[in-house]
This record gives structure tokens, C-alpha cells and sequence, in this order.
């Protein structure tokens, strides 16, 4: 067999074993939303690098496989994965930002972005409360993570808003927050949202504090079959840096278990982009989603399920104003997003700032 021909046969076996796993990716695009593309992110996850079941490359192909298109390697104290995770997540077309988890000893974790993978974080986990300690004091090594160019994000918060956390805050390093974690779903801390485990008091701190959202996996083990935790982030370049400045300005929604959580003018531009209604007839209302969010939309007393890529009729013997309730999209713990659509009008999404 000459050369050419041992390429071409080579090139197809690797076609035939590869292609029907990655053809599985399931559709995950959403429309734009004003002047930015809304990207599925999961910016929490471990390999056995630290405590993590698989290695670099299967985190990385698995992330590609359950549809994120942005991703951060986050084991405990090293940054190390980053190098393979860029190499393996690129051709396949994942932005992969660099991170790492550390925290206060026995108290709060925090997941760091965008540090540079050469960056030695001191003490994973064991960052002092005050200075002098034998470990880092906990506002030397967030100045660190700040001066490396990095930012922080609370993982799996518990209920009390403490010192380190006000700090960091107050500094401008911590600008984000877990609202669900995946690995710790129902753990420490957790109360339902809709009928959903997750963190409801981080998400008081995000609207009081100015905080992004995040629903990460955290995950450890393989992940399960099915819907993953996302972090919707809102950049206006597909790239690392359109990510981080996306999260830096708190673009981010966070979407797990079949809800979504955010401010309400992130939230309200994200439905009203994906969600198109009309007059059909004289009768009816016809609803077009083009996202991949199932939503639970109230019309006066109907409840319309709306599912991801799907188009529903509903009756409408209303007049030229519908008044919707979105029963699984959440502007605070205890509060739905209500929108009111003019028939009459293209629906208007605004540029968010
Ligand atoms: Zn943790
Ligand atoms: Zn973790």
C-alpha cells in the first residue's frame, strides 16, 4: 500500500471511530441576543490532576460531547491542566480559559479564572484568616490572583456571608457566585428554587452585591446523562477574552435542572430574543423558541410548555398586549420574569450595556 493510500484508509478509521460520539453534540446555539452571542459555558470541574475521576483529555472531550463551548479545569491548588485542555479543547472548537480552586482553611472555596498557567498558587485551602499565620493570609494570595490578571468566583457557598468573601468583593477580585453546583446539589447550604436544589441565598448576595451567576458542574466523577449546569455567559467575541470581559461585566445567567436564574435585564433580552410570538389566526397565539431552554410560559390562565426548538398554538382571544409569566426564569429567589409582548410590534431587545 503506497503512502497516500495508508493516510486516506487511516483517515477513515478515525472518521468512523470518532464522528458518531461528537455527532451527538447536542444543539446548544442561541440566537443573539442585542449586539452578543450567548455561549454554554461550565466554569467549575476537577481531573485526576487533584481530585478528579478522569483525566485532562476525557474532562475536555466530555465537556465538548454534553455541548459546553466554554470551559475552565479548576482542580484544587494547580493550574497545571490548562496546557492539555487548550491543546485538546481547541480543534474542537471549546474556548478553555485557565483556573484553579483554593480557599480559607476549613471555610469558603473559590474558583480562580483567568490566572496565567504559570501562576503558583500558595496554600490551596488553607489560606489563613488572619496575617502572620503559618499559611497565606487569605488578602495576600486574592491580591496574587488579582495582580495575575485573575478573578474569583465563590464555589458551593455556604449560608453565611463572611469576612474573606466581603473582602474580596469589596477589592473587586471576587465578582462571581455559585448559584448551583452540581457536585454538591443538595449539600450544605442548599434550599429549592422553583422546586430546584441549589444556593438561593447566593443569588440575594449576586443582586446585592453585583455578583455574576454561575452554575457550574464542579464535576468530579463522569458526568450523568442529560441536562448539565450551565453558565450562560453574553460576550461580544467568541474568544478567552470576550469570556472574561463578559464575566467581568456580570453578563452571565445561570441555567440547571430546567431553570434559569439572572438580573432581570439579562434575563428579559434572553427570552425575548429566543422566544418569538405571534398572532396566528384570528384565535390563536403561535410561540416560537429558538434556544435550547424548555420554558414554562403563563398566558392568563394557560401554562405552555415550550420546548428547545419547538413552536406551540395556544388560544388568544385577547387583544394586541400579551402579558406573559415565565415560570421557570427567576429575576431573584422569589420572583418570576414577567414580560409584555405587543403583537402589533417586533419585539424589541435592547443593547445591553
Ligand atoms: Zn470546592
Ligand atoms: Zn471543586
Amino acid at each position: 500500500m503506497n503512502l497516500l493510500r495508508r493516510v486516506l484508509l487511516l483517515t477513515s478509521i478515525i472518521l468512523c471511530v470518532f464522528t458518531p460520539a461528537f455527532a451527538q453534540v447536542p444543539r446548544h446555539d442561541f440566537p443573539p441576543v442585542g449586539c452578543w452571542q450567548v455561549l454554554c459555558g461550565d466554569f467549575h470541574m476537577h481531573t485526576i490532576n487533584s481530585d478528579g475521576k478522569l483525566t485532562t483529555r476525557e474532562r475536555v472531550e466530555e465537556s465538548y460531547k454534553v455541548g459546553y463551548d466554554v470551559i475552565a479545569v479548576t482542580d484544587h491548588g494547580k493550574p497545571r491542566a490548562y496546557k492539555v485542555a487548550k491543546y485538546v479543547g481547541e480543534p474542537l472548537g471549546l474556548i478553555v480559559l485557565p483556573g484553579f480552586e483554593s480557599g480559607v482553611l476549613g471555610k469558603e472555596h473559590y474558583v480562580a479564572l483567568g490566572v496565567p498557567p504559570t501562576f503558583k498558587p500558595r496554600d490551596p485551602h488553607r489560606w489563613a484568616e488572619k496575617p502572620g499565620q503559618e499559611t497565606v493570609y487569605y488578602q495576600d494570595e486574592m491580591r496574587a490572583i488579582a495582580e495575575a490578571g485573575g478573578i474569583l468566583l465563590q464555589a458551593h457557598p455556604p449560608n453565611e456571608w463572611r469576612e474573606p468573601t466581603d473582602w474580596g468583593v469589596k477589592q473587586g477580585v471576587v465578582i462571581g457566585v455559585e448559584i448551583q453546583n452540581g457536585y454538591g446539589k443538595d449539600g450544605d447550604g442548599t434550599g429549592p428554587l422553583g422546586g430546584v436544589h441549589c444556593y438561593p441565598h447566593s443569588f440575594d448576595w449576586a443582586l446585592k452585591h453585583n455578583l455574576a451567576l454561575f452554575a457550574n458542574t464542579d464535576a468530579h466523577y463522569s458526568r450523568r446523562e442529560g441536562t448539565q449546569p450551565v453558565t450562560l455567559v453574553f460576550v461580544a467575541e467568541r474568544t478567552a477574552a470576550g469570556v472574561m470581559d463578559a464575566i467581568r461585566a456580570r453578563r452571565t445567567v445561570a441555567w440547571f435542572n430546567g431553570i434559569v436564574c439572572g438580573r432581570e435585564e439579562l434575563v428579559s433580552q434572553l427570552v425575548l430574543s429566543a422566544v418569538e410570538v405571534r398572532k396566528s389566526g384570528a384565535t390563536q397565539l403561535s410561540m416560537e423558541n429558538r434556544c435550547p431552554i424548555t420554558f414554562k410560559a403563563q398566558i392568563d390562565n394557560n401554562v405552555i410548555s415550550l420546548p428547545p426548538y419547538g413552536r406551540v398554538s395556544c388560544d388568544w382571544r385577547g387583544g394586541d398586549e400579551v402579558k406573559v409569566r415565565w415560570l421557570n426564569v427567576w429575576t431573584s429567589p422569589t420572583s418570576n420574569l414577567e414580560t409584555t409582548i405587543k403583537l402589533s410590534q417586533p419585539q424589541l431587545v435592547q443593547n445591553l450595556k
